[in-house]
């Protein structure tokens, strides 16, 4: 049987005006999400992420890693639906990563899923890696060996996703299950966690503190240490079966029963799962540990002047949010995806939060423009319209076609008059 013990804690940064991470702390089920959008849409798709994703989890019974799965899949569509019904929403999306304990014929593991750029590492024996594989074009222009590791949190599209929770009807969700060590150490974060500190200083926190929540706010306050410049969420799930909680902290090295670096399996090659869990018994907490309804009387001793002077706040908040975001989605530009050119909605290099979306995909290649505009495409070439960016695509073919066919005419053999020169 395996015995979970988490901490967790949230923090809105030291630039960002407000917190639209989320975390969620109800075992067997821990989440992190990192919503994006403006008119507080951000907050939104966070929230109703973690919610539909908990209480999706904890009606399929027995717990299994499709459940898991599946539940990711469900709080897509209602972040998807949110957006669609609200105008003003729409657009908004959420990052996703989720830990789930699910059982197995009495063989406990722990299902991995995850969607965008939130990340899931892994601390056994004293060594840290990485479960999880953003999904952002910078990571996948890595993968495919365009761009340098170290060249990517320097890219200027370092913020775009390639996959995120509630922007399409359905979302592909990646899974991965672990076989559970006693000391494992689980860490659930948002990128504004690992863009600040780095995984040598993650892994170092994470092997000197015991105590789990001590640990997630010792990591919250680093980010915020070297600059916050986003939203700061930690969850720090533990393995600890039996261990006393005074013990060596979970993760470091001797701390664990097995010595074996942790088998990865996909999905296909776990068995079916047996209840192993009381999944009903999970109680979803928001980021902080506290339960909302907690918060209700320290909210009613707020004086009628200050109410009115947090609303006054809130109303010019909401005025400059919004202008952000219509300045921020207002336009589109034409950019590079590998070598394909894609139509993004946004500016370039996103503003603040707000983080260009790919709108249209246009199936038109660097092979064929003229070489001499790569470096505006790889920068992005800002158009008013996604109709004036699709008409900027078709001018380069346009102008690619007439350049090559002038080329050929002027390697034709000229036609022979009989005139010869005595
Ligand atoms: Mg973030």
């Amino acid at each position: 049987m395996t015995i979970l013990r988490a901490g967790s804690a949230t923090d809105v940064g030291l630039v960002r005006a407000s917190n639209q991470d989320q975390a969620l702390v109800a075992s067997p089920l821990f989440a992190v999400a990192d919503g994006m959008g403006g008119h507080a849409a951000g907050e939104v798709a966070s929230e109703v992420a973690c919610q539909t994703l908990a209480a999706a989890f904890s009606a399929a019974q027995p717990p299994t890693s499709e459940g898991l799965v599946e539940a990711a899949q469900e709080a897509n569509r209602a972040v998807f639906d949110r957006a669609q019904a609200n105008p003003e929403m729409h657009g908004m999306g959420t990052t996703l990563v989720a830990v789930a304990l699910i059982g197995d014929d009495g063989h406990d593991a722990l299902a991995v899923a995850h969607v965008g750029d939130s990340r899931v590492y892994l601390v056994r024996e004293g060594q840290m890696s990485q479960v999880t594989s953003d999904h952002s074009l910078v990571a996948e222009l890595v993968a495919e060996g365009q761009i340098a590791a170290e060249d990517a949190e320097r890219h200027p599209q370092r913020h775009v996703l390639s996959r995120a929770l509630g922007v399409y009807p359905d979302v592909d969700v990646d899974l991965t299950v672990v076989e559970p060590c006693d000391g494992d150490r689980f860490l659930l974060c948002s990128d504004g966690l690992s863009r600040e500190v780095t995984d040598d200083r993650i892994a170092s926190v994470l092997r000197r503190l015991a105590d789990p929540g001590e640990a997630a706010q010792e990591l919250v306050d680093e980010a915020k240490a070297k600059g916050g410049a986003d939203n700061i969420t930690v969850v720090i799930v533990d393995v600890i079966n039996g261990r006393a909680a005074e013990e060596k902290p979970p993760g470091a090295a001797g701390a664990g029963a097995g010595g074996a670096i942790a088998q990865v399996a996909p999905l296909s090659d776990v068995a079916k799962p047996d209840i192993s869990v009381d999944a009903t018994r999970a109680v979803p907490v928001l980021a902080g540990g506290e339960p909302k309804a907690a918060r209700e009387p320290r909210q009613r001793l707020l004086t009628v002047r200050s109410v009115a002077f947090v609303i006054a706040l809130l109303a010019v908040a909401a005025i400059t949010v919004g202008g952000i975001d219509w300045y921020a989605r207002s336009s589109y530009y034409v950019g590079l995806s590998g070598n394909n050119l894609t139509i993004y909605q946004g500016r370039p290099g996103g503003v603040l939060w707000i983080k260009p979306t790919v709108a249209v995909r246009t199936g038109v290649t660097t092979n064929q423009v003229e070489s001499r505009h790569l470096g505006e495409l790889t920068a992005g070439k800002t158009e008013d319209s996604l109709a004036s960016a699709r008409q900027y695509v078709a001018n380069l073919q346009t102008e690619e076609r007439n350049a090559r066919a002038a080329n050929s005419a002027a390697l034709s053999p000229a036609p022979r008059t009989g005139a010869s020169i005595p």
